[in-house]
């Protein structure tokens, strides 16, 4: 393995000469504290921390999080202690490092390790991010070296790579981090699966480079025609985990698959989206029912493009994605474009802070209410409802996305968007209809809620409720308002 800081250079163009510096001192560093150590592929120890440096520089992060993410290993496997790192580095890079360390080697034995390995996460997370992402770039590294480790070991950890850290990268957004986890997990969590996979992947592909290449010809020409410029125009192949667990979603309906490989269209602006699908649908039929506005109307996890499928004109299907750079920068890296260079010194500093907010909220909101919690027990459970559970996403009248999990009521939707309004829910209406306050909401239901003044949490809410942030507001308010004016109420 090539371990020249230049390669890591290479994809960070612009990065200041001090900073650079900076990479290379952690790489002479780590290689020195490493050195004598090997791998179980007999390599040096030091390629895994350097490649889990150039993890962290494909993802743009900045110099102190890859230059700790090169000396990750450092504290743990080393003797060299915390102040001399702090003496050479000072005491930012160090705690970053630390934060690493506190995470630890996590081994994966059932369910409720598992949950416990993720609140260390949320733990870290609160504290720095950054943390987070050198333990998921890291991750990558060891899982795509998992040849070399035992056989018994390896199940164990592919499988707590997709339960985990896969899950942890599709909720920071991390789109492109959890495709990689996922499919480098994939062979040795479901052998059989994988192969299957693998072979219906080639009957599965619908349009030869061919006629690929003729259509986006066609496309670049008659974009042109009508003045929406194209800043980038590539093909994407599915990852082979989610094209499986898209099969396993139809029953194994092949028929219903339609985007093993899509077109992707980068254009300026959002408003060059919607007439850059006008032109395409102008010049191809699209196939009905095959049109999606996640502009309009973003995916839970945040994703934003528009999606169409066209009749290729051969007999073939294709699917087009149409977005704009910074849709896809945040389809692709989530969490991490926000603490990359480019945001740096850029004007809109507080709108990344609310990006940041908006992503990792709630954590936020579990690690608060783990601290008035006696019960650990009752934490994990909810930890796991929480987290683990598949999520619906709801609608304000104003058309703010509420992300929630499934079997979610308009209570707990009141508690997510305000405490206040969760406090004096009367009533609801889901689209527009009343219903009951205990209904079941489902995915893209818009939700208005009825506040009254008179109206207070009663104790069968908790029932009623879903989330751990509902039920534990509903106990709050019910301990400080007492319980006999909600026992006189719900008479
Ligand atoms: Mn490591």
């Amino acid at each position: 393995m090539d371990t020249s800081p230049e390669r890591i250079f290479e994809l960070l163009p612009k990065l200041p000469k001090s900073e650079k510096e900076l990479i290379s001192r952690a790489c002479v560093f780590a290689e020195k504290a490493h050195r004598g150590q090997v791998r179980k592929s007999g390599e040096p120890y030091y390629n895994h921390v350097f490649a889990t440096g150039y993890n962290l520089a494909t993802l743009k992060m900045d110099s102190d999080t890859i230059a700790a993410g090169i000396m990750h290993d450092v504290l743990e496997d080393t003797d060299v202690t915390e102040e001399e790192m702090t003496a050479e580095f000072g005491g930012h890079i160090t705690k970053l490092v630390q934060g690493v360390t506190k995470l630890g080697k996590l081994r994966y034995s059932g369910v409720e390790r598992h949950v416990e390995s993720l609140r260390k996460f949320f733990v870290a997370m609160a504290d720095d991010i950054r943390v987070v992402v050198i333990k998921l770039c890291d991750r990558l590294h060891n899982i795509q070296t998992l040849q070399y480790v035992d056989a018994h070991k390896q199940q164990r950890i592919a499988l707590e790579t997709i339960e985990l850290h896969a899950r942890l990268a599709d909720r920071l957004g991390m789109g492109r981090l959890k495709a990689e986890l996922e499919d480098a997990a994939f062979p040795y969590v479901y052998p059989e699966e994988y192969k299957q996979t693998v072979e219906l992947f080639k009957s599965l592909r619908p349009i030869s480079d061919e006629q690929l290449e003729k259509v986006v010809g066609k496309l670049e020409e008659e974009l042109s025609i009508f003045d929406v410029r194209i800043e980038r125009i590539d093909s994407r192949i599915k990852h082979l985990y989610s094209l499986w667990h898209k099969l396993k979603r139809y029953k194994m309906d092949q028929s219903k698959i339609y985007d093993v490989i899509a077109l992707r269209i980068l254009v300026p602006s959002p408003s060059d989206c919607y007439q850059a699908l006008g032109v395409i649908h102008g010049l191809y039929r699209p196939v009905p029912g095959r049109f999606k506005d996640y502009i309009a109307v973003p995916k839970p996890n945040g994703y934003r493009s528009l999606h169409t499928t066209i009749f290729s004109g051969d007999g073939t299907t294709l699917e087009i994605q149409i977005k704009t750079k910074d849709m896809h920068e945040e389809a692709e890296y989530g969490i991490a474009s926000h603490l990359s260079y480019k945001e740096i010194g850029k004007a809109n500093g507080n709108m990344t802070e609310q990006e940041i907010k908006r992503k990792i909220g709630w954590t936020k909101d579990l690690l608060e209410w783990q601290k008035d919690v006696e019960h650990h027990q009752e934490f994990m459970k909810n930890l796991r409802t929480d987290f683990f559970e598949k999520r619906v996403f709801v609608l304000t009248p104003k058309g703010d996305v509420i992300d929630l999990p499934e079997g979610s009521t308009p209570i707990d939707f009141a508690y997510a968007v305000h405490s206040k309004i969760g406090d004096h829910v009367a009533g609801a209406k889901i689209n527009g209809k009343l219903v009951p306050i205990d209904t079941t909401l489902k995915n893209r239901d818009v939700i208005e809620i009825d506040v009254k003044d008179s109206a207070f949490p009663k104790r069968k809410w908790i029932e009623m409720a879903r989330t751990t942030m509902a039920k534990r507001k509903i106990r709050q308010h019910i301990r400080e308002h007492g319980g006999l004016i909600d026992k006189f109420l719900t008479r």
